[in-house]
């Protein structure tokens, strides 16, 4: 047996990567599998950002840019950071360093802040890769849970609980994957302003911040003044936002002390994201309100799904707790009320792929095994025909 690194003899592949390939290999057997694991839109990228790739290609735009990103683009993103934003000091583009999607962001970041010795937050549940990302730098992952009754989410008195003992970071994702639950504004000045106390570095992972329901954005860490975020990470990226998850492109958000050793870090690993890609994230970045309405016409879509769900759920499987997501594309369903006795989520994924053909991802892969995610980026008639399949599910 191969005696592997250190570094990666405890890693185990993408959880969710790893279930939605085995439904994707029933359905090529000829299965009759429905697929509900999908983490990524089910449209197509908007036609003007994909020909504005295809431009970048026709013209030659096809060699290395500098590491962190072409310069026109990182500070297009700064300057839609700044329009989004509450009345903030100016983004910086400095600190803008672009990636190969907003996971090789988070991977920068977390092996540029933590190591050997230091603790880091993760609130379950929590984006699957979370945990072995701050593990791959060799530092450790605590987990906080939370609870359905408080919506899934952290508050600084569950923070300081957990970070006796000494604390790095902490990681929080608004709108969360898996549970859809979305920090208020006075929910994250209150993290940032513990983690501003005691000088803890806060990651905020905001890629599904525009796929939000109660408005046309969630609230965001360059809301917050900015004596709270001198210690603060905005993760973000193009991938959901605007159906771009195979162009590979996203980024980080940071000083430019922390930019510049994630810029040097990338420099000596990957190098730039795909030259292509950052010209049709130029495109995304630059839109004006018309072309946007592409983007706007997607979070509606999620959002009447989002209804769509709730409502078969209600009707058709009243006992069985679901939660309300207020953004991203996920539903986060609790299987009390489906499982059988001592089923864990895996077993019950397992026994729905069998009995009723239908693939969700396991709570575990998430951190909470009293739970299962089924992603609503696929049409009503899909989302329909699962419901009406999971209804037959008896425990
Ligand atoms: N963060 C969260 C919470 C996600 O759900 C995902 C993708 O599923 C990512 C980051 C990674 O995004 P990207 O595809 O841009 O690497």
């Amino acid at each position: 047996m191969t005696e592997f690194s250190r570094n990666v003899a405890a890693l185990q592949p993408s959880a969710t990567i790893a279930v939605a390939s085995r439904v994707k290999q029933l359905i090529a057997a000829g299965e009759d599998v429905l697929d509900l694991c999908v983490g990524e839109p089910d449209f197509a990228t908007p036609g003007f950002i994909a020909e504005a790739g295809v431009q970048a290609i026709r013209q030659g735009h096809t060699r290395y840019t500098p590491a962190a990103g072409l310069p026109e683009l990182r500070a297009a993103i700064a300057n839609d950071l700044t329009r989004i934003s509450r009345g903030n000091p100016e983004v910086d583009a400095h600190g803008i360093v672009v990636s190969t999607g907003a996971k090789q962001a988070l991977f920068n970041v977390c092996f540029s802040l933590f190591g050997p010795g230091d603790r880091v937050l993760i609130p379950a549940p929590y984006w699957t890769s979370y945990p072995e990302i701050v593990s791959l730098a060799r530092a450790e992952p605590v987990i906080v849970p939370t609870s359905a009754d408080r919506s899934f989410k952290v508050t600084p008195d569950d923070l300081e609980r957990a970070a006796e003992g000494g604390v790095k970071g902490v990681m929080i994702n608004s709108p969360n994957n898996p549970t859809g639950a979305v920090y208020s504004l006075e929910e994250l000045e209150a993290i940032a302003r513990w983690a501003a106390e005691r000088k803890v570095w806060l990651v905020s992972d905001e890629i599904y911040r525009r796929i939000y329901f109660a408005g046309p954005l969630a609230a965001g860490l360059l809301d917050l003044p900015a004596e709270l975020r001198e210690r603060g990470v905005v993760i973000d990226g193009a991938s959901k936002a605007f159906a771009m998850t195979g162009w590979r492109l996203g980024f980080s958000c940071s000083s430019r002390e922390l930019a510049d050793k994630v810029n040097a870090l990338q420099s000596q690993t990957t190098s730039n994201a795909s030259t292509p890609s950052q010209h049709a994230a130029l495109a995304a970045y630059r839109a004006g309100e018309e072309e946007l309405g592409e983007v706007e016409r997607m979070r509606l879509a999620f959002q009447s799904r989002r209804d769509l769900l709730l409502e078969l759920f209600a009707e058709q499987l009243p006992g069985v707790r679901v939660t309300r997501p207020e953004g991203a594309f996920y539903l986060w369903i609790s299987i009390d009320g489906m499982r059988r006795p001592d089923e864990g989520s895996i077993a019950f994924c397992e026994r729905l792929l069998k009995e009723v053909g239908v693939g969700l991802i396991p709570g575990a892969a998430f951190g909470d095994d009293d739970y299962v995610r089924l992603s609503f980026a696929y049409s009503e008639e899909t989302l329909r025909e699962g419901v009406g399949r999971l209804a037959k599910v008896r425990g």
